[in-house]
């Protein structure tokens, strides 16, 4: 099993959109694969039609013996989700002080191949639970021009818990999302973040498409709405990416 989590402390930036999507790519190619809402927001329980549900994670955190209950099957054939429930919110403080408990319960889900878990939009304690829990991380950016704003502070984070929590965690890659290609600025952007990070960076870049944002509306990742859009081209493209990465790992 790998666990992949999705970061960036800015909101807005396209984890969800990508948690969701290549989560849906990543079990249509034959992988076991559980999506964990670590977002008390719960935009990917929702976008995958499952909000309401009575226990998920927050109740799997506080007994993992419990997990099996509160994981959920999707409408997507292998991709199974732990979803956040409004109780998830209070997980904070109580987190603050364990950050091994997201890697605690992990250690219940051996059942799958990928486990990717949507972070919140912040490096508070859930966040520090991902960094401490996770194998690799994936680090959406909108192609926008403050796209590296705030990343300094990421991977100093980043730093500290491999010289700590967890010495194996690896930035797996940084994808560039919501990319308007008629725009010198986002092209500008890509050429930035690719000499900023170099090989890092995925060649495959999600475009802006509205399909990508009508698909949770319809309660369905993009394979499932809408497989012809540029944007499902892309998040499968990136699907193989991460798992000719992840094998190298
Ligand atoms: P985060 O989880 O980082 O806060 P989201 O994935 O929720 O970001 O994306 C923020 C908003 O942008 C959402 O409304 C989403 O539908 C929309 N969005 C994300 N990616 C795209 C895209 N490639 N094209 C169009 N809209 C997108
Ligand atoms: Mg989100």
């Amino acid at each position: 099993m790998k666990v992949l989590g999705l970061v960036n402390q800015k909101g807005g930036v396209g984890k969800t959109t990508t948690a969701i999507n290549l989560a849906a790519y990543l079990a249509a190619g034959g992988r076991r694969v559980l999506l964990l809402d670590m977002d008390p927001q719960g935009n990917a329980t929702s976008g995958l039609g499952l909000r309401g549900a009575e226990v998920g994670l927050y109740e799997a955190l506080e007994d993992p013996a419990r997990a099996a209950e509160c994981i959920r099957s999707t409408n997507q054939s292998g991709l199974d989700l732990l979803p956040a429930t409004p109780d998830l919110a209070g997980a904070g403080v109580e987190l603050a002080d364990d950050p091994d408990a997201l890697g605690r319960l992990l250690g219940h889900l051996t059942q799958y191949d990928l486990v990717l878990v949507d972070a919140p939009p912040s490096l508070g304690p859930l966040t520090v639970n991902v960094l401490a829990a996770a194998d690799a991380l994936l680090i959406p950016l909108q192609a926008e021009y403050y796209a590296l704003e705030g990343l300094a502070g990421l991977m100093e984070t980043v730093e500290r818990v491999q010289g700590g929590l967890n010495p194996r965690l690896k930035v797996l890659g940084v994808v560039l999302t919501m990319f308007d290609g008629r725009t010198n600025l986002a092209q500008e952007v890509e050429t930035m973040v690719r000499q900023h990070f170099g090989d890092l960076v995925f060649w495959s870049v999600i475009p802006r498409n509205v399909r990508l944002s009508e698909a949770p509306s319809f309660s369905k990742p993009i394979n499932a709405f809408a497989p012809l859009s540029s944007g499902a081209a892309a998040y499968k493209r990136l699907a193989e990416e991460v798992m000719s990465r992840v094998e190298k790992i």
